[in-house]
């Protein structure tokens, strides 16, 4: 296909660089495989040009008052829910996940513009008490510097505001890098910030190369903190490329989530939030629940109620009013969901549901919703990250047992339990090791609530004034007044 369209991408100082024809990457819809339009592919010089921006911004922005910061997120956030409708096909069309979710996610990301503006007024410091009678001792908050914020292409557009619109909030400046595979809606999320007033060179957009453009992040002593969500593997990366400089860090890495279903579970409302978790955004999620442990004696009818919803979803092109399951972002991201189905066949497993590819005639990766049952231990789908359709049903019998099981990873992001006893839900989730637990709720990831794994799933919150806090240092005052 003959394919001449250019969008420019590059976005310093204020301005948006034209497309250099020679030097492109191409955005294609995971759906079909079309291409939709090139990008530019910047690199080591496009990246140092937008942190000198920054840092000379970052003087002006940081000596603004919240308040001033506040109405530019306001009217960013006014911006954006006005425009819902069209950011949301623009976000389907470059990430694959249906409208619905397309257009839930692009109020979820205004939602973090409107949380921060709010804060934006809020950062207080402390007054402490002191020992000694002469002296006052003072804390008071101020911006990092330069934000180097790093995104993924699973949520394209809340990704990127639960990062900049904190650091904005603060008084920080920011670079920003989005994932080759949704770069449309980060240019989108610009243009908004723009067009509500934000000061030249206070958010600078850089696509393209992600070594080059990391690097630039990593070796550059202005940029004074990364902000992160991708693979643990990238995490890890930046973390130790970070320590030259002692840049502070924050990362949301992948998850391994496990749904524990106790016996006293409302079963309807346990087969109804695991379904809405294991597949919103086809699994492509790093809070999606990858492991299911059922009680034994809830087992039959809990598998029963959720195969009868998933036989249900329709797979398709998420442009479709009902799709329930677009397509996987890229063949990659398809073979390793192979890969684990056979692994965990091969080893044992029953298909209770689904277990193939999908083929409605489109020539994006999509995948059937896929229910397992004998699941061991050791199969691969119980260790590593899946990001796909595939449900592992295990069972247990003992409280503690599913526990261990549910600890047992490295991974630390996000675990959820169905009960209907409070002391349950409050033993379990105290004992859970992870940085976040859902009890009869799978949707915990809200602008005012922190967001963040522990073990190697992640450092540092997102969301609420803990996010805010990444993106202010604390300077302590010592007044002798005497
Ligand atoms: P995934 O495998 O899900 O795409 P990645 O961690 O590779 O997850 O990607 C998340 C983000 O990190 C993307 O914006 C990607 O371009 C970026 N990225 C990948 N490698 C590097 C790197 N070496 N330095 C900086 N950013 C990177």
């Amino acid at each position: 296909m003959k394919f001449e369209n250019e969008t420019q991408s590059i976005f310093i100082n204020g301005k948006w660089r034209a497309v250099d024809s020679q030097n492109t990457d191409t955005v294609y819809n995971p759906a079909t495989l079309e291409p939709i339009t090139k990008i530019a592919s910047g690199g080591k010089s496009e990246a140092t040009e937008a942190i000198q921006t920054a840092n000379k911004a970052f003087k002006t922005w940081s000596e603004m008052t919240g308040r001033k910061r506040s109405r530019v997120l306001y009217k960013a956030y006014e911006l954006m829910l006005e425009e819902v409708n069209r950011l949301g096909e623009i976000l389907t069309t470059e990430q694959g996940k249906p409208l619905k979710e397309a257009k839930g996610e692009i109020k979820g990301a205004a939602n973090f513009l409107l949380w921060y503006a709010e804060e934006a007024s809020r950062a207080y410091g402390e007054w402490i008490p002191s020992s000694v009678s002469s002296k006052r001792l003072l804390v008071i908050p101020q911006p990092v510097g330069v934000v180097g914020a790093i995104t993924p292409w699973n949520f394209p557009a809340s990704m990127i505001t639960r990062k900049i619109a904190p650091a904005l909030a603060a008084g920080c400046t920011v670079v920003l890098k989005p994932a080759p595979e949704t770069p449309l809606s980060a240019i989108e999320i610009v243009k908004i910030l723009e067009r509500a007033g934000m000061p030249e060179g206070v958010v600078n957009l850089v696509t393209g190369d992600a070594e080059q453009i990391g690097t630039a992040m990593l070796t550059n002593k202005d940029v004074r903190l990364i902000t992160f969500t991708g693979s643990t593997e990238v995490g890890k990366h930046l973390m130790r490329e970070s320590a030259d400089h002692v840049k502070k860090i924050s990362l949301e890495l992948g998850g391994h989530a496990p749904i524990i279903v106790f016996d006293d579970a409302d079963l309807d409302k346990a087969a109804a939030l695991t379904l809405a978790s294991k597949f919103r955004n086809n699994g492509q999620t790093c809070i999606c629940a990858n492991r299911i442990y059922v009680h034994d004696s809830v087992k039959d009818a809990f598998s029963k109620k959720l195969t009868e919803k998933v036989k249900q979803l329709k797979v398709g092109n998420g442009l479709h009013e009902e799709t329930d399951l677009g397509p996987l972002i890229n063949e990659q991201a398809s073979e390793k969901v192979q890969n684990q189905l056979d692994d965990a066949v091969k080893k044992g497993a029953n298909i209770i549901h689904g277990g193939k590819k999908w083929n409605g005639g489109m020539d994006g990766y999509f995948y059937e919703p896929t229910i397992l049952s004998a699941i061991d231990d050791d199969m691969l789908i119980m260790n590593e990250e899946t990001f796909g359709p595939l449900m592992p049903i295990q069972t247990f019998t003992d409280e503690d047992v599913a526990i261990d099981k549910a600890n047992d990873t490295d991974y630390g992001l996000a675990a959820y339990i169905f009960t209907e006893t409070t002391n349950r839900a409050i033993r379990v989730s105290e004992k859970l090791e992870y940085g976040i637990v859902g009890v009869n709720d799978v949707f915990p990831a809200l602008a005012e609530a922190p967001f963040g794994g522990i073990k190697q799933s992640g450092v540092g919150k997102e969301g609420g004034h803990y996010g805010m806090d990444e993106f202010l240092e604390k300077k302590y005052i010592s007044m002798g007044i005497k």
